[in-house]
């Protein structure tokens, strides 16, 4: 049960999207996600993966563990996320762990896309939580995002990579 409608979903994509674009600003690749609760936003994070040497910086993780602090409470019932592009299996899984009642995203990613893609970790009803899909909510902009950030980063016009501060030995033109 939420009260949550096609509108708020939207709203709260757009925002999703703002923090995205922050976190290309960042040199960081732009994925954003938003926590809230009807009309409620309880948390909003971007990718910050580079930023903090993190493998789990993702801004579904992020979001999620703001929201959960704010809320006194690690069970998100009610809630939903917004997210710009659709979860890998870690935030997938996180999402199920969270009890987050519905996803909302934006593009789908053929490598790491595990809500629809490559695997349904939300709506598997092995799991003992499930969570409402909705799916393709302005997908365009969504995958312009990612597709212009790695565009521009091939051409050397992007923000550098942020590193980690100890400085940057090693790190070859790989890319992601
Ligand atoms: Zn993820």
């Amino acid at each position: 049960m939420t009260t949550t409608d096609d509108e708020t979903d939207l709203a709260m994509m757009h925002r999703a999207i703002a923090a995205a674009r922050r976190a290309a600003e960042l040199g960081e690749v732009p994925v954003g996600a938003v926590v809230y609760r009807g009309d409620e936003v309880l948390a909003e994070a971007h990718n910050l993966r580079e930023s903090q040497t993190d493998p789990t910086a993702h801004a579904e993780v992020l979001a999620l563990r703001d929201a959960a602090r704010r809320l006194g409470t690690w069970r998100l019932d009610g809630c939903s996320i917004a997210v710009t592009l659709e979860p890998c299996p870690m935030c997938a899984g996180a999402l199920v762990n969270a009890r987050v009642a519905r996803v909302v995203y934006g593009a789908t990613d053929p490598k790491m896309g595990c809500v629809d893609t490559l695997h349904e970790l939300c709506t598997d009803t092995r799991f003992n939580h499930r969570l409402v899909v909705v799916r393709g909510v302005m997908s365009d902009v969504c995958g312009a995002l990612l597709s212009d950030f790695f565009a521009a980063r091939r051409k050397g016009d992007a923000p550098p990579k942020p590193g980690p501060k100890q400085g940057r030995t090693g790190e070859g033109e790989k890319g992601r």
